[in-house]
């Protein structure tokens, strides 16, 4: 099957991509979404962040106290670390269990840090999403009313974004509205539906 990686920074517009091309059919995993799961209450992982990082990290409800790992992580490299070591081991394991069971003409794979993490190892080609660094910021502090500062450590924490542009094989530009997004989700999404075509042509051959 076709894989594709969808990568960009916090805020470029990942999800909004994702669901556009999950709408029309593509097999979309969401690596965000499996973290999240991974941490739900009675979950291994969520046990190994408590026994890590300490028992007040999970609220009274036993949920995550996401936001209290966020500003922990951020402010210590060494704790962000370790709980890399925890989650991202088990979230591609989960990804690629994913993956193998899906059925869809292509998959796309939603992976924040996909260079940083070396996973583009694993997709055909890479999509990035890109905005400008105002434009990501705005966003991402409408959406999350996360501040400044914590949005600086987060955007410092990812490869810059012309690195991001170099290694891409295709570019979605999210610095217009959103129907100029769906437009170009739209074009990209027939041309993998036809390069998964291909690639399926030259296996039957
Ligand atoms: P990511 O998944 O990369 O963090 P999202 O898709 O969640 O980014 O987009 C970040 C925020 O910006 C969301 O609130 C989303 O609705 C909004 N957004 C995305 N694209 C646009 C756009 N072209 N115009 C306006 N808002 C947008």
């Amino acid at each position: 099957m076709l894989v594709i990686g969808l990568t960009g920074g916090i805020g470029s517009g990942k999800s909004t991509i994702a669901d556009a091309l999950a709408a029309r059919g593509a097999g979309v995993i969401d690596t965000d979404v499996i973290a999240r799961e991974l941490t739900e209450p009675g979950q291994p992982a969520l046990g190994e962040i408590a026994a890590t990082f300490g028992a007040d990290l999970i609220r009274s409800d036993g949920r995550l106290d996401r936001d209290a790992l966020r500003a922990l992580v951020f402010s210590d490299a060494d704790a962000r670390t370790r709980l890399e070591g925890i989650l991202h081991p088990r979230i591609k394991d989960r990804m690629l269990e994913r993956l193998a069971a899906l059925d869809a003409p292509y998959a796309v794979l939603v992976i924040p840090l996909l260079f940083e993490t070396n996973q583009h190892t694993l997709v055909d080609r890479v999509l990035v999403v890109d905005v400008p660094e105002t434009v990501q910021r705005e966003r991402v502090q409408r959406r999350s009313g996360l501040t400044h500062s914590e949005v600086d450590r987060i955007v410092a924490s990812q490869i810059s974004r012309a690195e991001r542009l170099t290694r891409a094989d295709d570019i979605l530009d999210n610095s217009g509205d959103l129907p100029a997004l769906l437009a170009q989700a739209e074009r990209i999404h027939c041309s993998y539906i036809e390069l998964a075509g291909n690639a399926k042509d030259r296996q039957i051959r």
